[in-house]
């Protein structure tokens, strides 16, 4: 971001709930299919046709107000005029001035917190694919469109305008996206279009209280889109204020190839989408069934289940801080690793370790470190702590063990790793120790540098079979008694 300037940017996210069928059709929501294999009259628009609203989605979007702490209310559905080859009825059924969902808020993880203005129910569109070289409308030959998507349950989260850098959406989307999973709303998986991100993105002098002209990003489907969008975005608007010249309130387009973003239409040419009451559904008003319902079945949020985490490897104030553990807290998180690290405490394993080995080595293999039991976890994680197994046994150790089960000490066996006793790690050093005088010595002296440079030379010499922790206690031994 140039100097002087900050950026203001308010995200749109669509999220598409997972549910068996469509919002007011009983056709198969689902991803992939054979193009226009999985429409009936009511999502093609067909005349006489009429919407039954799914429970389930409604339940879903209930269950995102409840985790976004948004008030849930009684709402409308209105019908959003506007012609489009994708979307057959001509009008798309969403919620306008009465949302389900209001005035919630989403904390991300470094403690900031993004306010929810509303969350809404609406339908999907179909999806048009223009033939041509770009891809894009503009240029193209011919057009193909698949109604599969038409009539798929969305809701729309929109935030406040709190977001303050393109770093701050990232974190609020990857959040937004956790939560989103985590309640069982949705899959998350924005290669698939389960997530489709607008960016409003405006600049104005620091220190300004109000807020400048905005402009809005349409369909950003990627975190390396929303992020570049946005810092583009940010710089055009201030090279264009320090020109002099007036930003204008715009809906733009994303171009990932050039990194830019261009104009698709002015505010002047912004549609009238003339809202009006859908006539053919009744107003939704949930009631404390309905409410209860929705809550049935939700998961532990990202921040609970970050909160258990910093408690199980007891983590000091001045560490959350520093967020010192945080990258491998977000990716154990990511990974749905968090409850095997919990449990393995639980059964009596160090915390940190087992966080490390976690989002290191389990990480490699999520799939099947999800069902490795956490007490098979924890016995292979005390073998490494009580120093019978090094850190690099320990690791191939989990390596099979998440492969093929089993027990720990039984696969340390197997793969030789009895582990150095005392007089062979002795023998070790002293061997280092006669190839190194010079190192040696000035380590007595208390050279600090030098004592990774001895280990390193002994970790060696072992074949990863010695313990690390052992070796460094014992240097540090024989340098007090020199
Ligand atoms: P619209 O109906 O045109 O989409 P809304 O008032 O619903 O307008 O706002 C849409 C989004 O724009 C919200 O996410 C909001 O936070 C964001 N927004 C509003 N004003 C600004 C601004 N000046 N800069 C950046 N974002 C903004
Ligand atoms: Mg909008
Ligand atoms: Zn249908």
């Amino acid at each position: 971001m140039p100097d002087g300037y900050e950026t203001v940017v308010g995200l749109e996210v669509h999220c598409e709930l997972s549910t068996r069928t469509k919002l007011f059709c009983g056709c198969e929501n689902s991803f992939g299919a054979a193009p226009n294999s999985q429409v009936c009259p009511v999502c093609l628009g067909l005349p006489g046709s009429l919407p039954v609203l799914n429970r389930r989605a409604v339940e879903l979007a209930i269950r995102i107000g409840q985790a976004l702490g948004c008030e849930i209310r009684p709402s409308v559905f209105h019908r959003k005029n506007y012609f489009y080859p994708d979307m057959p009825k001509d009008y798309q059924i969403s919620q306008y001035d009465l949302p389900v969902n209001v005035n919630g808020h989403l904390d991300l993880p470094d403690g900031s917190v993004v306010g929810i203005e509303r969350a809404h129910i609406e339908e999907d569109t179909g999806k048009s694919t223009h033939i041509g070289a770009t891809g894009r409308i503009k240029g193209a030959s011919h057009s193909l469109v698949d109604y599969n998507r038409a009539g798929v349950p969305l809701v729309e989260i929109v935030s406040a305008p709190d977001i303050r850098s393109a770093a701050q959406a990232r974190s609020y989307v990857s959040e937004l996206r956790r939560v989103l999973v985590a309640a069982g709303a949705s899959d998350g998986r924005m290669e698939e279009g389960s997530l489709r991100v607008d960016a409003n993105v405006s600049v104005r002098p620091d220190g300004s209280t109000t807020f400048g002209t905005r402009c809005e990003v349409k369909n950003l489907n990627s975190f390396r889109s929303l992020v570049r969008s946005i810092e583009y975005e940010s710089k055009r608007q201030v090279a264009l204020l320090e020109a002099g010249e007036a930003i204008l309130q715009e809906t733009r387009h994303f171009d990932e190839s050039s990194g830019e973003t261009h104009s698709l239409r002015s505010k002047e040419e912004a549609y009238d989408y003339r809202y009006f009451p859908e006539p053919d559904l009744v107003p939704l008003e949930p009631d404390e069934a309905l409410l209860r319902a929705a809550a049935v079945g939700a998961g532990l949020m990202p921040g609970e289940r970050r909160r258990l985490l910093w408690e199980a490897i007891g983590a000091s104030l001045e560490e959350h801080a520093s967020g010192a553990l945080a990258d491998q807290i977000e990716t154990v998180i990511d990974l749905e690793l968090d409850r095997l690290v919990v449990d393995a405490v639980a059964a009596g394993a160090d915390g940190r370790l087992a966080l490390a080995r976690a989002a290191n080595e389990a990480a490699a293999n999520p799939e099947s470190a999800r069902s490795l039991g956490a007490g098979s976890f924890a016995a292979l994680l005390q073998l490494e702590s009580s120093g019978s197994l090094s850190a690099t046994q320990s690791k191939a150790v989990l390596t099979v063990l998440t492969e093929e089960g089993g027990d720990p000490s039984e696969i340390a066996a197997r793969l030789g790793f009895e582990g150095l006793g005392d007089a062979e790690i002795e023998e070790l050093i002293d061997g280092v120790v006669a190839a190194h005088p010079e190192e040696w010595s000035r380590y007595l002296e208390g050279d600090g540098k030098v004592a990774g440079f001895l280990l390193g030379r002994i970790m060696r010499e072992s074949k990863g079979r010695a313990n690390g922790k052992v070796v460094s206690t014992k240097l540090a031994e024989r340098r007090s008694r020199a």
